[in-house]
């Protein structure tokens, strides 16, 4: 899969995105990841890529051109048009569904505003969606592309060395992931679950199941009435909050 990132700060995205599982996926070929200076295709001896917004106020926009320019370094040449999503907080928020949609797509381009945005000229060109990192407002999309490029990067086969370990995590099934243990067995006296070291698997299936819809109930509640689940879930559901409530009132 292939990644451009359209910003005016790519020096930003080596740093985070060149080392660890992305780097080596990325030497290892599984990835394209291509980040592009806008201001490489600014047309002024100063490179200045911004200038005053019309509607007035403080702050300054990125003009289109330099933007259109810069997309069409990539656009130019492909017999398809890139998906191309501008990090926006107006933006869908991005969730674990929307990465997977995207790991489907071959070739994703993410454009970066800073400043108080882009020209919205340009945006009604080129770009397919907006997506938002969530609602709050940050200086520049480009934490906003990272946390993109590296949740899609890992779906993608063989980034994990663990193929489809990210199956089981939290978000992917609607659920929270369940709680984890490596080594020391007992650890500040805190002992790891017995059932783990009893080698049933269907036990400890059944328990790691139990476990994240516990987690998810006491933590993100919210998730479970968009989660699909089937009449024991549903059970063991009611038997947790039957608990915390008697556990309430003992206290
Ligand atoms: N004036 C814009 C508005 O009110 O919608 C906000 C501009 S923001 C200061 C500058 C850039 O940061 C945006 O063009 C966008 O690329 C990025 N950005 C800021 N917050 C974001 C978020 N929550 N998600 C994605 N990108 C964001």
């Amino acid at each position: 899969m292939r990644f451009d990132v359209l910003t005016l700060f790519p020096e930003m995205f080596e740093a985070v995105l060149g080392g660890s599982i992305i780097g080596r996926a990325r030497n290892a070929g599984l990835i394209e990841l291509n980040f592009i200076d806008i201001r490489d295709f600014t047309l002024n001896k100063h490179r200045k890529v911004d200038d005053y917004p019309y509607s007035g106020g403080g702050g300054m926009l990125m003009s289109p051109e330099p933007v259109y320019r810069a997309y069409m370094s990539i656009a130019e040449g492909l017999d398809y048009k890139p998906y191309t999503i501008y990090m926006s907080p107006q933006g869908q928020v991005f969730t674990q569904d929307t990465a997977i949609n995207l790991s489907k797509h071959d070739h994703i381009v993410l454009l970066c505003g800073h400043y108080e945005g882009i020209d919205q000229r340009v945006l009604d060109e080129i770009v397919d969606a907006e997506i938002s990192l969530g609602d709050f407002v940050l200086t520049g999309g480009e934490i906003p592309a990272m946390a993109v490029v590296d949740t899609v990067a890992r779906l993608i086969p063989g980034v994990l060395s663990n193929n489809g370990s990210y199956e089981n995590e939290s978000h992917f099934q609607g659920l929270l992931e369940h709680p984890q243990y490596t080594r020391p067995f007992i650890w500040h006296d805190k002992q790891v679950p017995e059932v783990l070291i009893s080698g049933n698997h269907e036990l400890i299936n059944k328990w790691k199941h139990e476990q994240s819809l516990k987690a998810t109930l006491r933590k993100r509640p919210d998730m479970l009435e968009k989660a699909w689940l089937t009449v024991e879930d549903a059970e063991i559901i009611n038997k947790l909050k039957a608990g915390d409530k008697n556990e309430d009132k003992a206290q």
